[in-house]
């Protein structure tokens, strides 16, 4: 026989009436000792007085009153996803329609922005060859000047594209964020709700 008290879990094999392997060297033990014999009295007791209360069912909003106290930490990526799948609609071909409208604004952003970068680049070009123009009307005379000045034309008329095309890309993100920020505030609201 092991000279040690017995630890909580194998009084709770005492108390439950548990028959199975190894109980007879516990039941040795509280034979003998009686601390341990008290303490496996005293939880007895315990055990048979919460027995011994009225049982009862839980009003059955019980749970729900419990859960508007407690904050349930999610993880970004599911609130974000459940807060993107109450736009989605129920239906299928308005689905498919916001589905559509979705990918198309996606390609004109990606398309905007490539488009961008092509018209940078044309631009600067065109005013490397502005450059050279005027380098070369400088060396060669006046008549030159009217292909310079098509030329400056020209650059500043692609610089300005390129300019309402950043201005159009600026108001789309500014928009996108104005968005993103209304719907962190509903987001936050609905969750104060939830609280109260
Ligand atoms: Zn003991």
């Amino acid at each position: 026989m092991e000279h040690r008290h017995l630890l909580p879990n194998e009084i709770d094999l005492l108390v439950d009436g548990d028959a199975g392997f190894g109980v007879a060297p516990l039941r040795a033990h509280v034979a003998e000792c009686r601390e341990c014999r008290e303490r496996c009295d005293e939880l007895r007791l315990v055990a048979e007085t919460v027995e011994a209360l009225p049982h009862f069912t839980p009003n059955l909003r019980f749970a729900d009153r419990i859960m508007t106290q407690v904050q349930v930490v999610e993880p970004w990526h599911v609130a974000a996803t459940e807060y993107a799948a109450r736009f989605v609609p129920a239906s299928t071909p308005m689905r498919l329609f916001l589905g559509a409208g979705a990918g198309a604004a996606a390609l004109a952003i990606s398309g905007s922005a490539a488009w961008l970068a092509f018209r940078g680049d044309l631009a600067g070009w065109m005013a490397s060859l502005f450059i050279d123009r005027t380098r070369q009307t400088l060396v060669t005379g006046a008549g030159e000047v009217a292909a310079g000045a098509l030329g400056a034309d020209a650059t500043t008329a692609l610089a300005s594209g390129g300019l309402a095309t950043l201005g159009l890309t600026s108001a789309v993100l500014a928009l996108a964020a104005i968005g993103a920020v209304l719907g962190f505030r509903r987001l936050a609201a609905t969750a104060r709700a939830h609280r109260s």
